[in-house]
């Protein structure tokens, strides 16, 4: 008997052998071995609680920054949608709250209607506020570990817990506490100051209009591929090397903006994520710099 035969009640949707593809940007990879899609935070709690632990749970937004292999991903994949998951909600003092799979965007434009200023930058990243917890997700100068207030979570083992900011361990595109591993973001509470709602809107407007003209946002992409090395640009590394447009399979890094890396139509996982190590090795060898991905990738080659 596998665990799959042993599974919690649940009031969401539990598919078998689901293909994932459909659920990232980069439209590639393999099925999961089990899709949760819990109805809201009392039926995650109530299925980890019941999942056997030896069960490898990942966790999914929607896609932006995740790479799935080929192979599929082993155990449980657990997604958040609907909403339960997807409010956003001003909790007066330019305070907001917004569930985990709400997108970054429509957080700042709930924000800005509602006077807050300070979350402007989501409107320029495609995630959902359970990426943006797990990775301080963050564009021009501004960052997650600048708004949020607290974060609240369910454990592997189906605990509820809040951290607040500093518990979180937010440093450049990381949270040390999320990094750490078991823990699924349901929510966050978030902090700004107050302004006038068309100023605020103003500013998200010249956010839309530069990122249109400096990122393929209509690419199946990943966002940025590798981490900015200190005192470096990883497109820079990446150009300078001579990667900027070439193609690999049906993998590309953007001749627009060369730390994107592109599924030009056929890529498959393997494709994407070779050409992502052909051009760390590369650059290693001609300028001694280790890229680190900050695409996530999860799955069986
Ligand atoms: C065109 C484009 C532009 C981008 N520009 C930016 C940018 O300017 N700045 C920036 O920071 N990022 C940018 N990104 C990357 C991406 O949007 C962010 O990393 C975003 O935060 C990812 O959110 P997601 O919901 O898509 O997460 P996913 O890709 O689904 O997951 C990313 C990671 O977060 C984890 N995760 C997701 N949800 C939860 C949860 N509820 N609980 C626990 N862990 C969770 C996943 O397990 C995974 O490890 C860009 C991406 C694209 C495609």
């Amino acid at each position: 008997m596998s665990w799959r035969d042993t599974l919690p009640k649940v009031r969401g949707r539990l598919l078998a052998d689901e293909p994932l593809a459909p659920f990232t940007w980069f439209r590639v990879g393999g099925p999961a071995e089990l899709l949760f899609l819990p109805q809201d935070e009392d039926d995650l709690a109530d299925f980890l609680r019941g999942l056997d632990p030896a069960v490898p749970v990942t966790v999914l937004g929607v896609g932006s920054n995740t790479l799935v292999r080929d192979g599929g991903v082993e155990g449980v994949v657990i997604r958040l949608a609907g909403r339960s998951f997807g409010k956003i909600e001003p909790r007066g003092d330019n305070r907001i709250y917004a569930g985990a799979a709400a997108l970054d965007a429509m957080v700042a434009r709930e924000a800005g209607k509602a006077g807050i200023a300070g979350l402007e930058f989501y409107r320029g990243v495609p995630g959902s506020i359970g990426g943006a917890a797990m990775m301080n997700a963050g564009c021009y100068g501004a960052e997650t570990k600048d708004v949020l207030v607290e974060a609240y979570a369910v454990t592997r083992a189906g605990e509820r817990k809040t951290f607040s900011n500093a518990e979180m361990g937010f440093s450049y595109r990381k949270s040390a506490k999320a990094a750490a591993g078991g823990l699924i973001f349901t929510g966050a509470l978030f902090e700004g100051t107050p302004d006038d709602p068309a100023a605020v809107e103003a500013r998200m407007a010249e956010i839309t209009a530069r990122r249109e003209t400096t990122q393929p946002i209509r690419e199946k992409t990943g966002g940025s591929t590798f981490k900015n090395p200190p005192g470096h640009s990883s497109w820079k590394l990446v150009d300078e090397a001579g990667w900027r447009g070439k193609p690999f399979g049906g993998a590309m890094f953007s001749p627009l903006h060369a730390n994107f890396l592109i599924n030009t139509g056929e890529a498959t996982a393997a494709d994407l994520e070779g050409l992502g190590e052909a051009v760390r090795a590369d650059v290693k060898a001609k300028t001694g710099i280790e890229l680190e991905w900050e695409i996530k990738r999860i799955g069986r080659p």
